[in-house]
């Protein structure tokens, strides 16, 4: 399933140069975004940066600025909220107080003029995605926080519009309940062939979750592409820093041949890499690398390049990886994970230990912004 790598295939969801103001304020700006049908697609980013404000304007809640939104083709200014095929769950779940969890959900179901049975079996159905079957009679100021959330979810899934757009609809929920009904939500996307465009600020959820992730920083998108592709190629450190844990070296490019850049790093040692693209000998930037890739050992790596002795800072023990912090000689503190294994377990590495971490030419990429 990859429509987006498809020149042909037409969006469903369609941004062009959309910009939203409030007042001398740019909350949206000249953003251009497309979006498939059937796509599971989540907008990540920090708080204030613009991801409600676009899906409030594309369910009408809000009107661009400038700039067009085509819904499967149709242009959507001036349509009113209730006459777009678009649902939205809010942050802040606008329960019906006097009605029970059951009623709540079966509303949307009533108003379209669904038959009686068919009501309730998918009432059913809802609570039990949401594994609330058993507050069915209740009303909402009887249930925590959590229940209430899940109790809008099962609502606004309910219809199964074709667009469901939902706003941090698992930021209530502890780890586990999240864990289990983010599966639970993507299996009911495709079986139910729904577009889900979600907003968090949770990067393991939008990885989890999305065919593709647009990471959004003060009304712009600074990149678009499937998790595996922002993580593994973020387009800037910004990107990097943002999806999982990332260990940053600034310095400059010395050399080049071929694919392999030196970069003479300010921490004291000579990063060599192969992802280097469009940088020249003398170009400013910086290396970054996952702590997964970084190795750490007691004794010098054979190679030249790519070591950095440190002291042992900090250690956490998690079972199948051990998390190391090692303070390097400038002070910088570096994140390694290595897998746990009879070298690691029999003789384990200690606080305040001198060590080495080392890694391959071919585990990081050099960013230039
Ligand atoms: P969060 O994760 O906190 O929900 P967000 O990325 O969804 O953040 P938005 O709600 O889209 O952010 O808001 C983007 C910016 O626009 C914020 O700085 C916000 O204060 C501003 N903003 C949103 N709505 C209005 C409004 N009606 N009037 C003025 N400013 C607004």
């Amino acid at each position: 399933f990859a429509p987006w790598a498809d020149g042909n295939a037409k969006p469903y969801i369609a941004f062009d140069n959309v910009t939203k103001r409030f007042g001398d304020f740019t909350a949206v700006d000249d953003l251009t975004l497309h979006v498939y049908e059937r796509e599971f697609f989540s907008l990540l980013g920090p708080s204030g940066c613009g991801k409600t404000t676009l899906l409030r304007m594309l369910a009408g809640f809000e009107e661009p600025t400038s700039g067009d939104i085509h819904l499967d083709g149709q242009p959507l200014k001036g349509v009113p909220p209730h006459k777009r095929p678009v649902n939205m769950m809010f942050q802040s779940y606008a329960l019906f107080p006097h009605l029970s969890v059951a009623d709540n959900v079966a509303f949307g179901l009533k108003q379209e003029g669904m038959e009686k049975g068919a009501i309730a079996e998918r009432v059913n159905q809802m609570l039990k995605l949401v594994k609330l079957e058993q507050f069915a009679k209740r009303k909402p100021h009887q249930l925590s926080g959590g229940q209430r959330q899940r109790v809008a979810l099962a609502r606004s899934v309910a219809k199964r519009p074709k667009l469901l757009l939902l706003d941090e609809p698992l930021g209530a929920l502890d780890k586990k309940l999240r864990e289990e009904t983010q599966f639970e939500l993507m299996d009911l996307q495709v079986e139910l062939g729904l577009t889900f465009m979600i907003v968090t600020h949770d990067q393991e959820e939008a990885m989890t979750m999305s065919d593709r992730i647009a990471v959004m920083d003060a009304g712009i998108i600074v990149q678009v592409g499937t998790p595996a592709e922002i993580y593994e190629a973020p387009a800037t450190r910004y990107v990097a820093d943002f999806i999982g844990n990332v260990n940053m070296f600034e310095g400059r490019v010395t050399a080049r041949q071929g694919s392999l850049a030196d970069l003479d790093a300010e921490d004291g040692f000579t990063i060599r890499t192969n992802a280097a693209d469009g940088f020249r000998a003398g170009d400013h930037g910086w290396f970054a690398i996952r702590p997964e890739k970084v190795d750490v050992t007691r004794g010098r790596p054979e190679h030249e390049h790519n070591a950095v002795e440190g002291e042992v800072w900090d250690i956490a023990y998690l079972g199948g990886i051990t998390v190391f912090n090692v303070r390097l000689d400038s002070g910088k503190v570096v994140k390694a994970t290595v897998l746990n294994s009879e070298r690691t377990v029999e003789d384990p590495i200690g606080y305040e230990e001198r060590v080495w971490l080392s890694f391959e030419p071919d585990c990081g990429l050099l960013l230039a912004r």
